[in-house]
């Protein structure tokens, strides 16, 4: 901003021009305009001082670059910060502890930023993963699938139709909940000793789960080695490129750190693949059958009232799409 330094530079030289001849009582006037503008001036400087202070260089996850990350603006105690080099964002938090976290209350309305009613949702939440199926069969019509991630294991019901499944799940009601309806599916992190004890697998999902993972990449690394060559990882996540992301800032209906960690860009997940030896071969901003209740939910949150759950709009979906979020296919290269 070179106007700001030129006008800075002039204030700090002391006004000595031409009006202060004009008399004590203009002078008078000139010094109150001047000190007002140098308070003004000084608190720009500070801010833009400050902002420059809270960029800070980190490795990206997603490009791998030593890059400076802009920092954007704080949310719910957390920095958030954008790679210059790819446009990953991050969320910095104090002590997030994903294991305490990630309760039955997250999935049944006790948390403003959790689900609404998952349970409750089922129905339209399985129409939906009915046709997230369909889509992946055009990539690999049957096999074996895991799901990390697989909460209540809607998703997994809709698959082994066509697929053998599994699943692995953080929450423990939600794991013991598909354990009863008779799914294989482990609790705890997708870590070595979790993966180990499941065997290579043809199609890895991560449905809106990527974004909460402590560390994306060392996760998606373990999952390629999980991948049989050939076989497909398929992610859906928010898109922080969007022009919705960018218009909202922090008031994005994604933006919700400590819950969400990553933003990722369409960029930035090209340049993770590739990283990792892996292929993009799809990527698109999907439309979406979204209970009425969720969008309810979120619309409520978002006006500052506190949400509650609304029985009656659970049957109902509506199609959504503000084309920030998207579903990406990586395949993992044949030998
Ligand atoms: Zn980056």
């Amino acid at each position: 901003m070179p106007e700001e330094r030129t006008q800075h530079s002039e204030d700090s030289k002391g006004r000595t021009g031409p009006q202060e001849l004009r008399g004590s009582v203009a002078t008078f006037d000139r010094v109150e305009e001047g000190a007002t503008a140098i308070a003004t001036l000084s608190t720009k400087n500070h801010e833009v001082f400050e902002s420059r202070v809270r960029d800070r260089s980190h490795v990206c996850l997603a490009c791998g670059q030593a890059s400076v990350h802009r920092f954007l603006y704080r949310k719910n105690g957390c920095d958030i910060l954008r790679c210059e080099q790819c446009g990953l964002g991050r969320a910095e938090t104090m002590g997030f502890d994903p294991e305490s976290y990630y309760t039955s209350d997250y999935f049944s309305g006790e948390r403003p930023d959790g689900y609404a009613d998952y349970i409750g949702t089922e129905n339209i939440l399985r129409r939906e993963f009915a046709g997230t199926v369909e889509f992946i069969r055009k990539f690999r019509a049957s096999g074996r699938l895991l799901d990390v991630g697989c909460a209540y294991g809607f998703f997994l019901h809709e698959a082994k139709r066509f697929f053998d499944v599994s699943g692995i799940e953080l929450a423990e009601d939600a794991a013991e909940h598909c354990r009863r309806s008779g799914l294989n599916v482990f609790t705890g992190q997708a870590d070595e000793t979790l993966l180990g004890r499941l065997g290579t697998t043809d199609v890895i999902v991560l449905l809106d789960v990527i974004e909460h993972l402590p560390s994306p990449r060392d996760t998606i690394a373990l999952l390629v080695n999980q991948l049989d060559p050939g076989g497909i990882i398929v992610i859906t996540t928010g898109d922080f490129g969007s022009l919705y992301s960018r218009v909202a800032g922090a008031h994005w209906r994604l933006m919700t750190p400590p819950q969400h960690l990553w933003f990722f860009s369409q960029a930035s997940m090209q340049a993770m693949a590739t990283s990792l030896g892996l292929e993009v071969e799809h990527l698109d901003h999907p439309w979406k059958v979204v209970p009425l209740s969720l969008i309810s939910f979120q619309l409520t949150r978002m006006s500052g009232l506190r949400p509650k759950r609304i029985a009656i709009s659970n049957r109902l979906g509506l199609p959504v799409n503000l084309f920030d979020a998207m579903r990406i296919v990586l395949r993992k290269p044949s030998r």
